[in-house]
């Protein structure tokens, strides 16, 4: 069938991006859903870390930061970065071969101060696959903190452009290991020590029992000034209620955490039942709970973008490089 032109007026008004209605300044629970709703779909087959379905997803991330208008980072070419993963167990039991890749999704909104330094906000958006036949959909690990990352960088491009330059990763293959966070801290799209700070977002789908109604937790609260921070900002964070479960040492933040950068990671209830289970799926998230836990990060997280303050680690709090 032959094209139809697009009318000048039409096109006007998709140069104008968003002629009907303005773009909207709040996270969107109709967005969240999409999100999460693509990629825990059975179409993605729980975007085994390291497989084609990762790829896609990885695709699907970088498509909406380039309609967000965010960049590619300054040292990359696109909105990929593709790494090898590395034969281990995990991999094979994954059954990935020695050629394996991994593909994490970067988008990059630039600052007016070139030397204000840059924020890092991340997750995953790999999860661990199928077996035998068997989906799991990974929701709330981590399509949930991957879709964080979506509406932030889609808020924060609206809202901008803001003092400090902001980074925006989806990364892959961290549940074989932190593969593509560890790949971006040792193959880093800007300077490593332009990076002030790292906020990750990690199965925030579910409320956690053990804290107050809309409260989140964040890993390592201690170990830096961070977290302090983003509660004087209006930030719902707490500190992590099971120290025991070292969920700081179990997340990508851990990655740049070891190369000095104050990295730390949001969740929701970390310990779900759903945890790595085939229930992880769309229906048993909480979607009105999780819109507006990115909600309240979006003023704490523009305040921190536009500010002199540079996030520290407490006394002993940095942990200790490879
Ligand atoms: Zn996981």
């Amino acid at each position: 069938m032959k094209q139809r032109r697009a009318s000048a007026a039409l096109v006007a008004c998709l140069l104008v991006a968003g002629c009907a209605t303005a773009p909207a300044r709040e996270v969107q629970s109709a967005a969240v859903l999409a999100h999460v709703g693509f990629l825990a779909s059975d179409a993605m087959r729980g975007r085994g870390s390291g497989t084609r379905d990762e790829a896609i997803a990885a695709a699907y991330v970088a498509s909406q930061f380039q309609a967000y208008g965010l960049r590619p980072a300054p040292g990359l070419e696109s909105y990929l970065q593709v790494a090898p993963v590395p034969v281990s167990e995990h991999a094979q039991k994954a059954g990935l071969t020695a050629e394996a890749t991994t593909t994490s999704a970067i988008g990059f909104l630039p600052g007016t101060d070139p030397n204000a330094g840059v924020l890092l906000i991340s997750g995953h958006l790999d999860h661990v696959g199928s077996k035998n036949g068997v989906i799991f959909p990974g929701a709330n690990d981590n399509a949930s903190g991957t879709t964080a990352v979506l509406e932030l960088a889609r808020l924060l491009a609206a809202t901008g452009p803001h003092r400090r330059g902001i980074l925006f990763a989806a990364y892959g293959a961290e549940e074989l290991g932190g593969v593509g966070s560890r790949f971006f801290a040792t193959h880093p799209p800007v300077p490593l020590e332009s990076i002030i700070a790292n906020i990750g977002f990690e199965m925030i789908g579910v409320q956690d029992p053990k804290l107050p109604a809309g409260t989140l937790m964040m890993t390592g609260f201690e170990r830096s000034n961070l977290g302090v921070a983003l509660r004087a900002r209006g930030g719902l964070v707490s500190p992590d209620p099971y120290p025991e479960e070292h969920f700081f040492e179990r997340s990508d933040n851990y990655q740049l955490a070891k190369v000095g950068i104050v990295a730390h990671t949001i969740s929701g209830w970390a310990m779900a039942p759903t945890y790595h289970q085939r229930t992880d799926t769309v229906g048993n998230l909480d979607i009105a709970f999780m819109t507006r836990a990115i909600q309240s990060l979006v003023a704490p997280i523009t305040s921190l973008a536009n500010s002199d303050f540079r996030p520290q680690w407490t006394e002993g709090g940095r942990p200790k490089a490879d």
